[in-house]
């Protein structure tokens, strides 16, 4: 099953992990209302805009726009709706832009990239992460291998503490935001076993100026 970014945003906060929150509209009447309706619940003036389409690389490929005040927002709403957005993802014919969520915008201070999935070869989960966040994470495994930690999880004894104290050791997390990260991969995995997906990426997992761990795009 393909699923939306909004769409998994939902399953992850019933997992209660942080992600970005927001509303999403597929009519260019409905925009005014759902970024105001932003802007006043998350307390913020200012938002980012969101192309939703089966693909990533939304954001290189223009699908993504930070919006710094109202007339920033409902602009990047009018260019992204509607639009043809081309990405390495995508093939060359692109997806036709159908919906987009408006979310509130964070001040980002590094991105992380985190994932889980089956290694058939030896029957076990997978669960990786990297420093290198945000950017194509094919580019890190074949350039940058050792910027990638992984650990093997026995799907019969689930994710040990230790297990997730090494992850979130090895992107360099210390003190509050260190047990955040922690707690997140622990539910991630809890999310992975039971909803019984073939994998949970997460690109990035970001931590704000503020030191808040939260997922941005999953
Ligand atoms: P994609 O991977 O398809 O390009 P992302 O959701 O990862 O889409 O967004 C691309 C980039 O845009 C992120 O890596 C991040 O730098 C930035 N970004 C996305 N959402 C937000 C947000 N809510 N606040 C601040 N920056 C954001
Ligand atoms: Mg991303």
């Amino acid at each position: 099953m393909k699923i939306h970014e909004y769409q998994g945003k939902k399953i992850f906060s019933d997992y209660d992990m942080p992600v970005q929150d927001g509303y999403t509209f597929d009519n260019i009447d409905k925009a005014e209302e759902v970024i105001n309706k932003v802007m006043v619940d998350f307390k913020t003036s200012d938002v980012v805009v969101k192309a939703q389409i089966h693909a990533g690389g939304r954001g290189k490929g223009g699908g993504v726009k930070y919006s710094p005040n109202f007339d920033s927002a409902l602009k990047n709403s009018k260019d992204i709706l509607g639009m043809n957005l081309i990405t390495h993802q995508t093939g060359e014919n692109g997806q036709k832009v159908k919906k987009v969520f408006i979310t509130e915008a964070f001040n980002i201070k590094k991105e992380f990239y985190a994932a889980i999935t089956l290694d058939r070869s030896i029957g076990m989960d997978v669960f990786m992460v990297s420093s290198e966040g945000g950017v194509e994470i094919e580019k890190v495994a074949q350039e940058n291998p050792e910027k990638i930690e992984k650990v093997w999880i026995d799907p019969l004894l689930g994710m040990k503490n230790f297990q997730a104290r090494k992850l979130a050791f090895s992107i360099g997390l210390t003190g509050e935001s260190f047990k955040s990260a922690m707690i997140i991969f622990l539910k991630m995995y809890k999310c992975y076993q039971q909803t019984d997906a073939t994998i949970v990426e997460v690109n990035p997992l970001i931590i704000t100026d503020e030191n808040k761990v939260i997922i941005l795009e999953n």
